[in-house]
């Protein structure tokens, strides 16, 4: 698994200040450092797969790999969604439809690309019709190497969403900025 290069979507880097409790139980930390806590331990993914990588992600919500421990669930709404889990193959067709489901997810939101197809095509890769990667329609945050990855791997990749959230600092008075694309210009 590996993780996109910084494609503008971290907001300066290192870890969160350590939580203080006084002696009469108030909590000291900085607001962002709570809203970071908050946002990774309630990553909801969109309910979004093309192929048969979606099964090794529903194997990943069931009771052995047990998404939901690290606050994760699914939810049937991009608009309810920060993160996308791009588990299949991407056809042309079907691109312009993952393009807009990702539009409509409120910032801030993150993309997996989970297996093969998503990274690059996969097998389907000399297919006239198949994308050649996820990463020209979408800013990827993580690849998941693998036909199909395991759950294990998928749950690292969660986890690597997790902790980049955690580090992300400079944002409350910056503003999310958008993100673009690989190469991109704009
Ligand atoms: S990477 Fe393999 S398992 Fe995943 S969608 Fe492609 S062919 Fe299926």
């Amino acid at each position: 698994m590996s993780d996109s290069h910084d494609s503008g979507h971290g907001h300066g880097s290192g870890h969160g200040t350590t939580p203080v409790l006084t002696p009469g139980n108030i909590l000291l930390t900085r607001v962002e450092d709570l809203l970071n806590w908050g946002r990774k331990n309630s990553t909801w993914y969109l309910l979004f797969a093309t192929a048969c990588c979606a099964i090794e992600l529903m194997q990943t919500g069931g009771p052995r790999g047990d998404f939901e421990r690290f606050g994760s669930a699914f939810r049937t709404s991009p608009r309810q969604s920060d993160l996308m889990i791009v588990a299949g193959t991407i056809t042309y067709k079907m691109a312009t439809r993952a393009r807009l489901l990702y539009d409509q997810m409120a910032d801030p939101k993150y993309v997996i690309s989970m297996g093969s197809c998503a990274n690059c095509g996969g097998l389907f890769q000399p297919s006239y019709s198949v994308l050649k990667g996820v990463d020209q329609v979408l800013p990827v945050d993580v690849y998941i190497p693998g036909c199909p990855p395991r759950p294990e791997a998928l749950l690292e990749g969660l986890i690597s969403i997790q902790k980049r959230m955690g580090e992300e600092h400079g944002w409350i008075a910056g503003g999310w900025k958008n993100r673009e694309l690989a190469g991109s210009n704009a």
